[in-house]
């Protein structure tokens, strides 16, 4: 079985931008919009900057306390929809309950939609227009590319039907010729459909749900989930007890990793699979995002 790696291919995907960042006339510019202290929302920020830092994108963060109001934020998103030198604004998610996330999402300016969640962005993708796109689909759709997966008159089935994975994962593969299936926690028989596969995708949020009956001798088997378990018996059952004794709880995937080796013809681990894609996606539509702003200002000044 091939292991797919996410790195290699983030890797490869910072390589192409690095040209076109230096042609620019001013660095590109991420604002992140941190709301409290949600450890993991803090270690994905921090991988996000560094990130920029690596690649000359110019980031700033900006963390409002927990008890921030819905009006407080947009007031935030407000100004930065407004300032030149940033071109991709990110609310990184989830936000307090207090506060009208929907709300919060659709304020910043589709031209600024780094995420790809503005409902005129995802209206591109329903159309095939070119736009900012959700990161972790795309960022699956550039290691479908990087590794030469057919998809043309593939049977692509993929468990989840968020708005920022499931759904844009299944119109990317859509455009790319591949039948989609689109499973969810109401589909009856989801292992026999999930066999059906020939590109096997999970994003659920359920540590190690697909087993060996989920899948078709030979198929990719593309694992979105991230999971942390701190149940040793779950850690255990997973093939990750010794990592477990050592931190005492362990990042798993949506796919049993056991019972994967035998089945699959090639598989994302977790991490390193499609995780590190992600933050490549972030990056790439936040240069296209200043490649536009900055020819739009090239012309209104020509
Ligand atoms: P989500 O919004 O909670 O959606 C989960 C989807 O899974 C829903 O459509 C749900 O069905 C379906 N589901 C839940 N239990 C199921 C079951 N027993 N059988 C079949 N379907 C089931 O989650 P998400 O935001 O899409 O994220 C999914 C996973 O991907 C999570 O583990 C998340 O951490 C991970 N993720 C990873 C990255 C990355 O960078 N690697 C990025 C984003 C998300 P219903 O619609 O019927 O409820």
């Amino acid at each position: 079985m091939q292991l797919l790696d996410g790195a290699v291919v983030r890797d490869e995907i910072f390589k192409r931008l690095r040209p076109r960042i230096s042609k620019l006339k001013r660095p590109p510019g991420l604002a992140v919009v941190l709301v409290g202290h949600n450890p993991a929302s803090e270690i994905y920020v921090r991988g996000k900057i560094k990130a920029c830092g690596e690649l000359g994108i110019y980031s700033e963060k900006i963390t409002p306390p927990e008890t921030v109001t819905t009006e407080e934020l947009l007031a935030i998103i407000g100004d930065l929809d407004r300032r030149p030198e940033i071109d991709g604004i990110l609310v990184q998610m989830p936000l307090p309950r207090q506060v009208d996330s929907r709300r919060v999402l659709e304020a910043v300016a589709p031209d600024k939609d780094s995420d790809g969640f503005h409902p005129m962005n995802v209206g591109h993708l329903v159309a095939g227009r070119p736009a900012p796109r959700a990161c972790t689909p795309a960022g699956v759709m550039e290691m479908l590319k990087y590794y030469h997966i057919p998809l043309d008159g593939r049977r692509a089935v993929i468990i989840g039907r968020s708005d920022i994975v499931g759904k844009p994962m299944a119109l990317m593969l859509l455009h790319e010729n591949a039948t989609v299936t689109i499973c969810h926690s109401h589909t009856s028989n989801l292992a026999e459909e999930c066999r059906r596969a020939d590109i096997l995708i999970a994003a659920i949020g359920k540590a190690g749900l697909v087993t060996s009956e989920f899948i078709a001798p030979g198929a990719v088997v593309i694992d979105v989930g991230q999971n942390r378990v701190t149940d040793r018996a779950e850690a255990e059952i997973l093939g990750r007890s010794e990592e477990f004794a050592r931190k005492g709880s362990v990042l798993v995937g949506d796919v049993n990793p056991m019972d994967v080796q035998h089945a699959a013809a090639a598989y994302t681990p977790v991490p390193g699979g499609v995780g590190p894609l992600t933050i490549g996606m972030l990056m790439s539509n936040t240069v296209e995002l200043a490649e536009r702003h900055v020819a739009f200002s090239e012309s209104c000044s020509a």
